[in-house]
Order: C-alpha cells, then structure tokens, then sequence
C-alpha cells in the first residue's frame, strides 16, 4: 500500500530506541524526512545510523537528530525552531517520550509527580501550542500520540501512567475537534506490553520489587495476552504510519490499542 508519506516532515519525539526509534524508522522508509528527538547526542547519532541502514524507499530524504529533553519548554521550542528552521514545515507530530517510574501510591515522590507531569502530559500541551500554527496554515498535519494501554485499563504500580495519560487523550480529543477544520487529524495509539528496553525496565522493577524470577514475571504478562506474545515496535510503528498517512484521512478523535488483545473491555 503506498502511504503517500514521501517527503512528508514527520517529528518523532524521544526516538533513540524503542517505539519512538520503530516509528521514524518506518518513515523514513516510506520517504519522509524525519527529525528525531532525545536528551542524548551520542544516542542519537546511533540511532539515525540504525535508521539509515534500515533503508529508504527514495534517495532524497533525511534524517535530522535534535537533542531535546522533553520535560523543559524551552527545548521543545527549540526542536521545533530548528525543524522549522530546517524543513520549512511539520506535517506529522509523533508524541511519545520516556515511560515514568513504576511503584505504588505510596513510593512516588512529589518530585516523581512533576517529572512525569511535565514529560508525559505538558510535553505533549506546550509542543501542540507550537506546532499547530504551522499546520493550520499547510491545512494539513497529523498528530499522533503514544500512550499506553493504561488509558483503557490501569496498571498495576503504574500510577503516574495511568494518570497522566488521560489527561494527554481528553487534550488529544479536544485537539481533533477544534482543529479538524484544519485538515489536522489527531489520534491517540495505545502499546500494550512491547519488547523494548522500557518492558526490559518494567520486569527487571517487577523481579527486584518481588520474589519472581524474570521468566515468571514475563509469563504473568504473556498470561494475560490472548495473542500468548508481548508485540514487537513495529507492530505498534504501523498502526501510526497508517494514522499519519493520506489512507486515514476520516480517522480523528480515536484511541486505538495495539495491545494482542490484552485490554478486557469491549471499546
Ligand atoms: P524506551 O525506554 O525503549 O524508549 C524511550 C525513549 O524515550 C528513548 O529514546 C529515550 O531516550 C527517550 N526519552 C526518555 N526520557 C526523555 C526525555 N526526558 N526527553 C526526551 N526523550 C526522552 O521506551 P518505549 O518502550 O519505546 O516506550 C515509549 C513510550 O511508550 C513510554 O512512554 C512508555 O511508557 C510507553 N509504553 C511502552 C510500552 C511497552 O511495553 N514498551 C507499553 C505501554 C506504553
């Protein structure tokens, strides 16, 4: 199927590894430039080779890494300066960023609260503001938003996630609807348990917080999978390329799982 994503500008945001890094890879495979963002310099520059080894379907696209860390407003302004600067437009936003620390009520800290406030929820209000002027005068962009399925169903010990990501789908739902007559869609995809180095994080926590092994812990989440498998990032990478292309052009407003089933409830 051809997306109609070559030479799109597609921001990925926290993109040196994991679900973000899947995500730029498949654009930058489809013929987007893609920018991509993380706190690390060194990190980055390994992932745009990882990407550019990955492959392009053209030759004329690039990949532009930006140091940002998304809990300061002034370095989102700057990620978008110097896309700006760089391309002369944005036409897909990919949100995500790092996971927040996984404990109960009682162990998370004020600090832990402001941190996963400002990285999970106000990275996503402040780079909206700045982006959407270029957009509403293209009349077009795609914004997508990386959650989690906490947003359907809690997680255990993942307060802070389940949490602050309902406040980013009640901004994403409002954005698709005062902005759709901008021609900017905006949708929120949900990962369920997916091998990267967060799920890694997430178990290593799990066996040091209980009397579990790593393949019991890993078992306890497979159990509760119908699929029997935790997903690979570019199961999760497809469903938002689909969104950011010209195929999803009367999806906005949804929340969509890419979870193997793992959510219980019905919608
Ligand atoms: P990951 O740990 O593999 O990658 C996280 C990325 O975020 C890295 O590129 C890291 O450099 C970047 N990052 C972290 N803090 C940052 C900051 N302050 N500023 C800029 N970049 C920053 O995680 P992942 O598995 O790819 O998860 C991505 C998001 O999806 C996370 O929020 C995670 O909680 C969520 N999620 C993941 C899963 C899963 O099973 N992997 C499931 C549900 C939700």
């Amino acid at each position: 199927m051809n997306l109609g994503l070559k030479d799109k500008v597609a921001l990925v945001l926290a993109a040196s590894k994991g679900l973000g890094m899947a995500c730029a890879k498949g654009f930058y495979r489809e013929g987007a430039n893609v920018i991509i963002c993380s706190r690390s310099q060194e990190n980055l520059i390994q992932a745009k080779k990882l990407i550019e080894k990955h492959g392009s379907s053209s030759d004329s696209n690039i990949i532009l890494p930006i140091v940002a860390d998304l809990r300061f407003e002034d370095q989102i302004l700057d990620l978008v300066g110097k896309t700006i600067q760089q391309f002369g437009r944005i036409d897909i936003l990919v949100h995500n960023a790092g996971g927040p620390p996984s404990a109960p009520i009682e162990k998370i800290s004020k600090q832990d609260w402001n941190n996963s406030i400002d990285l999970n929820l106000l990275s996503f209000i402040r780079i909206a503001y700045n982006i959407i002027p270029f957009m509403q005068k293209q009349k077009f962009g795609r914004i997508i938003a990386i959650t989690s399925v906490s947003v359907k169903q809690p997680l255990d010990n993942l307060v802070l996630s389940n949490t602050t990501r309902l406040g980013v789908v009640g901004f994403a739902k409002t954005l698709a609807n005062e902005y759709a007559k901008d021609n900017i869609l905006v949708n929120v995809v949900c990962p369920g348990p997916t091998l990267t180095d967060r799920m890694k994080e997430l178990i290593a926590s799990t066996v040091h917080a209980t009397d579990k092994n790593e393949e019991e812990v890993l078992r306890n989440w497979t159990e509760q999978i119908p699929l029997g498998r935790l997903g690979k990032p570019e199961e999760l990478a497809n469903l938002v390329l689909f969104l950011a292309s010209e195929k999803a052009s009367y999806i906005t407003g949804t929340t969509i799982q890419v979870d193997g089933g793992f959510v219980k409830a019905p919608l």
